[in-house]
């Protein structure tokens, strides 16, 4: 009501920061001079928004003539007492821009000339182009420039693995409204890595970018690899090479194989060469062709280069074509001359140098004196997989007979080491289930005796080296002669119906016999026996039956290093590399280590050694287990790589399983895996179970302890040695029988008179599911094997451990069924268990639910824990005397009183460990069970 008001509101000082351009916000009310009587003259409607610089605080001391006016604020909405009385509050807003600003901070200050004001809010700012990744380049936070128009220009940082393309820096500006506008130029990924998002990640496994200009990582061309992550190329594989103008995107290429059909014409002293290509080029379309030309004196290895007197037409080397003619070369004189193919990485191989030969005498036209065509395969010094023979293939039958065909054979062209023995095996043509015979010989030709007449018989030879045997050449087919129906003939000894019956005869009772004791009996022991040999050939036979592969015993062979080689790969030592010691074996060492067979990856392997000083009998016995593994392929089945046998030590490799063997592995993560996960590893082993049974396999030892388990938790069965049972297991023990059984696990009618089928093999595995479900507790805990026996005998069988789903406890009731023939089949365990966990609902128990063995109970005889006197006895017995005082403490002072424990007075007692929890609780179970059947008292919980 006063006039000439002057009233001012000052800031505190405001440090501007990087800000050059500051944002002043201000929301107020004002009211209406109108709705105010009798101020008229006085009454305003605006204040006044000033500002002053200073480069640090300054107290009260400014004047106003030092503040710099902002602007005069009016209100868009003032308001009025309404005619209730009610007023209308209207809320202001106004924002006022002040800049460029030059000192380090400032102060507002507001001018009241006689308004009626409320100043609600102040809002003081500055705007900034927040950080951001663009084009793989970050660009900082960045605060606007001082003028409106104005952009900063600003300069970013490529992601990491980015590079900046090349004369294309990444730019960005940032506007006065805090925008990033008109972003310039950008970073791509470097070599070995790509963009995903805002980043680059490097190229996975198996794959490559060979330069930042690529968007993508490409996989590794054919023929190379690489197993590290972010490879701007990829490695080739053995054999395989890149040439250095071949870009990192080509494939890896070899040198080609030798020129084929080399041919050639003599004229006086001029010799002219032809060939075709050769089959291989290696990969490459530069194959061109050398020639190189020796003078050889008679003898064939003193031979001595051509010399600059003979001339080639069109060169010697770098042909194009495959021809050349070489003149002036000597009269009467012998030649050798070598055509070799060659490529781009010819000369980057320095393994191989094949080439078609011809040895020539000059001099005699058309006369010429041999030709020699020999194609030489150099193998290189360093690591390199043993090779087996080639094929035999050029088979001749000499004589064919009404009961015998005599056939002769060369040698194959590559035999890669000294044959020792030829296998000749054959089957009646049209004879169903192709019941092999075979015959060997030390020699290229053999006789097959005891064939029937007018029969289509089918032949194939293999060779043997100590590398193993060849692949088999083509079949031959061939009939033998009709029976002859003259008297003369029937005084023949090839036809004499009695010797035929005989030998038939004699031929069935070996069959009888070797399947008897092949297949049925299924021996296992790894010996030694010599069958009678008839001079160079030896007659055996071999069964196949159709659509299914038959384990073979290692014993029927004579030579248990053929058997070794028959079913295991011979590794070159140098390709193995030893890292550590995992283990003891029976017979040495076993280590962990890599396995680099050539053109394929390393891969980590076991390595069982055998330790030196051992007798014949230990090395056969050590590597018939390889015999054994290697005859099996199956994803739960450990897999042999192969055996060294030709160096020391003597080593099976088999594939690396990296948590070892399941019972300890099981012991360290107590209580760690979901029914569902223990489910999955026993459907794992049962599916192993399955195959070997098929393959007519009884494994004799199938224990937790003798399965292996992978770094993917995969379970597989191990542990083939075929003395291992009665050498090896440290559970085997000595049984009335005489034989060394691992009594806990074995069916009662293989512990008493040695009946070890596929389905003894069930009962053991029903015993490795109950040690599975407890997590590896040994099974009948600390009962003597002695008081096993008996139990079991009288009905007595394992309690469902605790937490175990019924149904699994009923599966491992049902595979210790004392009827063998009542068991299930490992088809049907697995079967089963598939159910379970496509249907998990039948996996789940309430804790402490589950349900009692249904056969009847102990007797007297087996142990019974209601003998023990006190609870401590019983503690010791479980070997939990540990937690004696924690019992006395609660008050569980009898055994009655424990065996009404539920789990939760377990617990409640301070057990924590959950394995500890289950043993008590397991023997709490048996222990109740025990007094309702001895007593016929219920226990109540
Ligand atoms: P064995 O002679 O087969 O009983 O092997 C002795 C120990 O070596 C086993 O208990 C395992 O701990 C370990 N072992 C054997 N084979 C392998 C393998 N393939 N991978 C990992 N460890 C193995």
């Amino acid at each position: 009501m006063e006039p000439n008001q002057n009233n001012w509101l000052r800031t505190n000082w405001i440090e501007k920061g990087n800000a050059q351009r500051i944002f002043v916000e201000l929301k107020f009310t004002l009211r209406d001079c109108n709705s105010l009587p009798g101020v008229v003259g006085t009454c305003k409607e605006t204040f006044n928004l000033y500002y002053q610089e200073t480069d640090s605080e300054v107290g009260r001391s400014l004047r106003e003539n030092q503040y710099v006016k902002i602007d005069t604020i009016a209100a868009d909405e003032s308001f009025t007492q309404g005619d209730l009385g009610e007023r209308k509050m209207k809320l202001n807003t106004e924002v006022r821009i002040i800049g460029p600003l030059s000192r380090r901070g400032f102060y507002l200050a507001f001018q009241d000339v006689g308004a009626c004001i409320a100043l609600v809010s102040v809002k003081v700012y500055y705007k900034k182009c927040w950080s951001i990744i663009e084009n793989l380049a970050t660009f900082p936070d960045t605060v606007t420039g001082s003028e409106f128009s104005s952009l900063v220009e600003v300069e970013g940082m490529c992601v990491s693995d980015a590079e900046e393309e090349a004369d294309n820096s990444p730019k960005m500006h940032c506007s006065a409204e805090g925008e990033w506008l008109v972003p310039i130029g950008k970073c791509i990924c470097k070599a070995g890595f790509h963009q995903k998002g805002d980043a680059c990640e490097p190229c996975g496994r198996g794959f490559y970018k060979s330069s930042s200009q690529d968007l993508q990582c490409s996989r590794c061309p054919a023929h190379s690899f690489n197993d590290r992550e972010g490879s701007w190329r990829c490695d080739c594989e053995d054999g395989y090479y890149r040439a250095l103008s071949d870009p990192p995107s080509v494939a890896c290429t070899r040198p080609p194989s030798a020129p084929q059909n080399l041919v050639y014409n003599i004229n006086q002293t001029t010799v002219s060469l032809e060939w075709s290509p050769p089959a291989d080029t290696g990969g490459r379309n530069d194959v061109t062709y050398r020639v190189i030309c020796r003078r050889c004196s008679w003898e064939p290895e003193e031979c001595v280069p051509c010399g600059p007197n003979v001339g080639y037409s069109p060169a010697q080397s770098g042909l194009v074509d495959s021809y050349v003619t070489i003149v002036d070369l000597l009269a009467h004189a012998n030649y050798t001359f070598e055509v070799e193919a060659v490529n781009g990485v010819s000369d980057l191989s320095r393994t191989q140098r094949l080439f078609a030969a011809v040895s020539i005498a000059t001099g005699q036209a058309g006369k010429n004196s041999y030709i020699n065509i020999t194609v030489h395969f150099h193998l290189s010094a360093h690591c390199f997989e043993v090779t087996a023979p080639s094929q035999v293939s050029e088979v001749i039958k000499e004589k064919v007979q009404q009961r015998s065909i005599q056939l002769s054979w060369q040698e194959p062209h590559q035999p890669n080491g000294v044959i020792t023995e030829y296998e000749i095996k054959y089957y009646e043509k049209d004879q169903k289930d192709r019941i092999y015979s075979t015959v060997r010989s030390k020699s290229t030709s053999a006789t097959v005796n005891n064939l029937k007449p007018s029969t289509a018989y089918v032949f194939q030879i293999r060779a043997f080296t100590e590398a193993g045997y060849g692949t088999y050449g083509p079949r031959l087919e061939i009939t033998t002669k009709e029976e002859a129906t003259g008297s003369a003939a029937i005084v023949s000894s090839e036809q004499n119906p009695v010797i035929i019956i005989a030998v038939v005869a004699v031929a069935g009772t070996i069959i009888l016999v070797f399947m008897v004791f092949g297949f049925i009996i299924g021996r296992r022991h790894c010996g030694y026996s010599k069958a009678d040999q008839e001079g160079d050939e030896e007659l055996y036979f071999q069964f196949k039956f159709p659509g299914t592969k038959t384990y073979i015993d290692p014993e029927t062979y004579e030579d248990p290093n053929r058997a070794v080689h028959q079913f295991a790969k011979e590794l070159d030592a140098s390709c193995i590399k030893i890292e550590r010691v995992i283990g003891a074996g029976e017979f040495g060492e076993v280590c962990s280590g890599r396995l680099k067979l050539p053109g394929k990856r390393d891969v980590s392997v076991a390595i069982k050694t055998l330790k030196v000083g051992y007798t014949e009998k230990q090395r056969r016995d050590f590597l018939c287990e390889a015999s054994i593994m290697g005859q099996f392929d199956h994803p739960n089945v450990v897999h042999l790589e192969g055996v060294v046998t030709r160096g020391k030590p003597v080593m099976i490799v088999i594939e690396y399983m990296e948590n070892g063997s399941l019972d300890a592995f099981l012991r360290k993560h107590d209580g760690q895996f979901t029914v569902i996960q223990l489910v999955g590893m026993l459907r794992g082993i049962a599916a192993g179970m399955r195959y070997l049974s098929d393959m007519g396999y009884v494994h004799r030892d199938l224990a937790a302890r003798n399965i292996l388990v992978n770094s993917n938790l995969v379970c597989k069965v191990s542990d083939f040695g075929l003395s291992r049972v009665i050498d090896d297991d440290p559970e085997a023990v000595y049984t009335t029988t005489g034989g060394k059984i691992p009594v806990r696990w074995t069916a009662p009618e293989a512990i008493q008179y040695r009946k070890f089928t596929s389905a003894s093999d069930v009962w053991s595995y029903g015993i490795v599911m109950w040690e599975v479900m407890s997590y590896g507790e040994r099974p009948y805990w600390d009962m003597s094997n002695q008081d096993v026996i008996k139990a079991i005998e009288e009905g007595y069988r394992l309690p469902a451990p605790m937490d175990c789903p019924p149904g699994l406890h009923q599966l491992m009731l049902d595979c210790w069924q004392k009827d063998r023939a009542e068991r299930p089949k490992f088809d049907q365990i697995v079967g089963i268990l598939d159910k379970m966990i496509r249907n998990p609902n039948t996996l789940k128990t309430p804790v402490g639910t589950c349900t009692r063995p249904i056969s009847p109970l102990l007797d007297q005889s087996t142990p019974d824990f209601t003998a023990f006197r006190s609870v401590g006895e019983w503690l010791e017995a479980i070997k939990m005397e540990r937690y004696r005082d924690n019992f006395t403490a609660a008050g569980y002072s009898s055994l009655e009183s424990v065996a009404r424990m539920s789990i939760e007075d377990v617990m409640s007692l301070g057990i924590t460990l959950v394995g500890h929890q289950k043993k008590i609780m397991s023997s709490i179970q048996t222990m109740r069970a025990q007094m309702l059947h001895l007593h016929g008292t219920g226990v109540q919980v």
